[in-house]
């Protein structure tokens, strides 16, 4: 089995061009880094059937290596360099802290619109609004479905603030596609296969949550799941996991992840500090720490009054308190080189 082909400190241009000529010959597609003492050459596909023998006694080659874990596409061997998602207002990951703000459910356009300028003068870049929710009680509100969208587009017209929204089901994705910059996997869909291939057949990036029962390991796989059908453009959300204490925060929220997910994958990894802990108190330190283990993002909810939000109300900040948010978590991006 080969999955990434080394070139030597010395190879040439036309070693190079060979060993491509080769793998496409083969059928398969390339993911080509070039760093400054080696190139590496990656093989996108299906390559159990593929002999080492053949690329490692062409001139040029050092190393012929296979991966043996299920995560070959968000690996960060096989494509060593970050990934940045390039979208039209911005660019997410690499050396940008990229903020999403906003209400976990959209209400009205009155109550998205204040939300939306208020924190965009702040310096939130995304704006994030639920309009299919995902309850934990059926009975509970579960969103105001396509008119929220409706509503979304209306405030993203007004503003100029891309929007991301949670898709729940396949049926949903091509209509909040046609809105939304970014789609939402949330933490209860991380395992629907279903799903995850068709956003991975989006030209949408995907914002992918991980399920609060999700190894980290079954998380990388969910993002392969979206990869392996060509959506290149994932980002991966730590959102809290379930531990055994839930006397003083909603999830355990594992910052652990964010430096694992940093050295094995290539994709921007963002941090939801609000579902993360259910207490709007624990934003602010969570979101520092969350920087300084290497977040490329952070998505917080915000909502005008939170007193009276149809959801996760507890947790919202103010646009106040998100002001003072942004300011404070300021220097701790600086010392990481992050730029927002
Ligand atoms: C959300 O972001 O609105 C949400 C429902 O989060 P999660 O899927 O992480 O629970
Ligand atoms: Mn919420």
């Amino acid at each position: 089995m080969a999955d990434i082909i080394i070139m030597g400190s010395g190879a040439t241009e036309k070693q190079i061009s060979t060993v491509i000529k080769k793998i496409k010959g083969l059928g398969f597609d390339i993911n080509l880094s070039r760093g400054t003492e080696k190139t590496i050459i990656g093989i996108i596909g299906d390559t159990r059937d593929i002999s080492d023998e053949v690329f490692k006694i062409l001139p040029g080659v050092a190393q012929v290596i296979s991966i043996l874990k299920g995560y070959k596409l968000a690996s960060r061997e096989f494509h060593p360099q970050d990934t940045v998602i390039k979208t039209d207002a911005l660019d997410i990951g690499g050396d940008s802290l990229t903020i999403i703000a906003g209400p976990c459910s959209v209400e009205s356009k009155k109550q998205l619109l204040n939300t939306a300028e208020r924190i965009r003068k702040s310096g939130a870049r995304i704006l994030r609004g639920g309009v299919f929710k995902p309850r934990t009680s059926p009975y509970s509100f579960s969103g105001l479905g396509l008119e929220g969208l409706q509503i979304l587009k209306e405030v993203k017209e007004k503003t100029g603030m891309p929007v991301v929204t949670e898709v729940l089901s396949p049926e949903d994705v091509d209509r909040t596609a046609a809105i939304a910059d970014i789609l939402q996997i949330g933490a209860r869909n991380m395992f629907n296969y279903r799903l995850l291939q068709r956003v991975g057949k989006s030209s949408r990036p995907v914002l992918l949550k991980r399920s609060f029962s999700a190894t980290i390991s079954e998380f990388l796989n969910c993002a392969e799941y979206i990869l392996k059908e060509g959506n290149k453009n994932v980002i991966l959300c730590e959102r809290g996991i379930r531990s055994f204490d839930s006397d003083f925060t909603r999830n355990t929220l594992d910052l652990t992840a964010v430096a694992v997910l940093k050295k094995e994958s290539h994709l921007p990894v963002f941090v939801d500090p609000s579902h993360g802990t259910g207490r709007r108190d624990l934003v602010t330190p969570m979101s520092k720490a969350a920087i300084a283990a290497g977040a490329d993002g952070l998505m917080i909810e915000v909502h005008p009054k939170p007193e009276e939000a149809l959801s996760d109300g507890f947790q919202s900040l103010t646009p106040e308190m998100f002001a003072e948010f942004m300011d404070e978590i300021k220097p701790v991006a600086r010392v990481m080189n992050k730029k927002f």
